[in-house]
Parts: structure tokens; sequence; C-alpha cells
């Protein structure tokens, strides 16, 4: 554990982004108010052993993420939370918040059980670097804004009676339009991370990755990231050292097709 910096237990957290969860997670006013209410609390207990494996797999991205400045810190919820996403990212007042709800939430095992032995630290790596994509567009100010020069479309709002719910429906549209591009981003970080770090289990771990955005029911949906995987297929377009820049790059094409 001597690699992990800063793991805080909180009492009560809302997430901002989920790593692969519709439920709604806090939305725009999960990027900070809920989470400045969280109560912080000293560590009330030992990191269990599924707690232990996971932050042992993320440990390089971690590292790099301390090497390279970021500021981020290591939330594991001391709650049960059943059904919660186990790993997820927050945003308070400056910083990031890497958030694990892995107690008495069977989905922790079950993500680990789903996944090949020989795939798991390097698909844990790529959530863990998919999280650190969200970190980088927040820490940039830029985080559901399209970059610069790009012109985005207007969603398409929802059929309604009234006018009221036609606001709604179109704010709740641009809302998850501006979602799915920020997955889109993050999973081009978390494919980058992979090129480099594991080229040999890309093309394994693009299609691990395209089977679990795959299980969005909803086309459209926050997590359906399918026009950036389908440019990604070949991680040669992931190939320079700059993991950022390189999704970003790759990232600008796919906005084009992504509505
Ligand atoms: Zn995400």
């Amino acid at each position: 554990m001597g690699k992990i910096f800063g793991v805080v237990l909180l009492a009560a957290l809302s997430v901002a982004d989920c790593w692969a969860s519709d439920r709604p997670a806090g939305g725009r006013a999960g990027l900070g108010g809920d989470l400045a209410a969280s109560q912080a609390h000293g560590p009330t207990s030992a990191l269990l052993p599924l707690e232990q494996r996971w932050l042992q797999a993320i440990a390089p991205v971690l590292d790099f993420a301390r090497a390279t400045g970021f500021p981020l810190d290591i939330i594991v919820q001391p709650k049960a939370l059943p059904g919660h996403t186990p790993l997820a990212v927050a945003f308070v007042d400056g910083r990031c918040k890497l958030v694990l709800s892995l107690r008495g939430n069977a989905v922790a095992q079950e993500t680990l059980d789903a996944i090949p032995p020989d795939l798991l630290d390097a698909a844990l790596e790529l959530m863990a670097a998919h999280e650190l994509g969200h970190c980088e567009r927040y820490l940039a100010g830029e985080f559901a804004h399209p970059p610069a020069g790009f012109q985005a479309t207007e969603p398409a709002a929802g059929v309604s009676a009234g006018p009221g719910p036609a606001v709604e429906s179109r704010q709740a549209s641009v809302w998850s339009q501006a979602l799915r591009r920020e997955e889109g981003y993050a999973d081009l970080v978390g494919l980058a991370w992979s090129r480099h770090r594991h080229p040999q289990l890309y093309a394994r771990l693009h299609a691990w990755l395209v089977s679990e955005r795959s299980r969005d029911p909803v086309r459209g949906g926050s997590h359906d990231t399918q026009a950036w995987l389908r440019l990604a297929r070949d991680g040669t377009v992931l190939a320079d050292p700059s993991m950022f820049s390189n999704a970003t790059r790759v990232w600008r094409l796919g906005l084009q097709t992504s509505d």
C-alpha cells in the first residue's frame, strides 16, 4: 500500500461520473456542490482484501498521476453500497477524487469475475486511466464543453406535451450529449494508456471495452462511445507517447460522427 497515496474514507459521497452505469449519479449538481457537503472521517477500518486487490491493480495509474502532478485523492467508501459503480471519479475544489465503492457491493466482485484473469490488471488500469481522462478535462476547466473550434450540433429533444417538459427534455438531451462526449474522451485515454503499457493486450482490451459499451441499453446514452471506439480499433492511432494529446486528436475526429 505504500504506493497508494491519500487513501481517505468518507461516510457519504455522491459521485459525478461513473465508470459504467446509466444510473443518474449527481449530474451537473454533482460536479461540486454535493461533494462539498460530504463529511470526511478518519480511517474507520482496514481495507478489505477486495479493496486492496483493486488498488493494487490500478497502482500504475495512480503512480503516473502522482508523478505527473495530478491533484488526485483516493476515496474508499466505508459503507456498504450494493449496486454502486465500483470505480468512479468526482471533482471537489480543484481536485479529483477517485472513488472506490466496493464494500458490500457484489458488482465489484462480479466485475473482476467477468474479466479473463490474464486481462484483469490491464483492464482495471484502463478503467482507472479512463477516470484520469475525466480528471484531466476537469482540471483544464473543459469538462462538458466541446473543444475550441468545434461546432456542436444541438441534440434533438424528445417529444413532449408542453413547454415546461420540452425545455427539460432539451436540457437533458444537451447534458446527455455532453456526458457521452466526455465518456468518449475518457475511453480514448484509457485505450491510449493500454496502447502504451500493454501493447500486446491492446486488441483484447479494445474488444473488451467495445463489449462493455455495447451493454448500454440506450443508443445515444452517456456510455454509448462506439463512435470513438471504432476509430481506435487499430491502436497505432494512439501510438504517440503523449496520451492526452493522442486521445484529443482521435476524440475530435469522433465528435464529427458521434451525434
Ligand atoms: Zn467515465
